[in-house]
């Protein structure tokens, strides 16, 4: 491990007999280094960063720690991939059994505009959708309430 912080102790403890050198070292090695938790790699524990990783907190390197990072994002893009698809099927069986025709694209639009499935499952919403398809998201918003507005108007109406 050549680091100035090595060196400069080093320079210090090198008039020490052999012993007292070792002694010093380890020492200065036991407060000075740690190990990282991922890759082993013995740093300097002031350069280790702590990750916490929901069920426990770990030191390691800075590499390790920016894949560690790195990972985390794509598993939460991942999980959200997934979780667009699994909804997009659901949705198009329950839409086929309403007999409304609406294509794939259409639908993730909806799901993007963040209406829930009560809102998309229901013929005359999507009769309006395909009317006013060409609006802009913002527009589209203005035109077909959401579920919890329709509530909202019929509860204060
Ligand atoms: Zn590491």
């Amino acid at each position: 491990m050549k680091t100035k912080d090595f060196m400069e102790n080093y320079i210090i403890i090198k008039e020490l007999d052999d012993e007292e050198i070792i002694k010093e070292l380890r020492r200065w090695y036991s407060t000075n280094i740690t190990e990282c938790s991922l890759c082993n790699k013995m740093i300097l524990t002031k350069e280790a960063v702590e990750y916490n990783n929901k069920e426990f907190i770990k030191r390691i390197c800075k590499r390790c720690y920016e894949k560690e990072l790195e990972n985390s994002e794509n598993e939460n893009e991942l999980n959200n991939e997934t979780e667009i698809e699994k909804r997009l099927e659901r949705l198009k069986n329950l839409i086929k059994v309403l007999e409304i025709e609406v294509s794939d694209g259409k639908l993730l639009r909806l799901i993007s505009m963040e209406y829930k499935d009560v809102d998309i499952l229901n013929a005359d919403f999507i009769k309006l959708f395909q009317k006013y398809k060409n609006e802009a998201d913002k527009e589209i918003k203005f035109i077909l309430p959401f579920e919890n507005e329709i509530e909202n108007l019929l509860i204060n109406g």
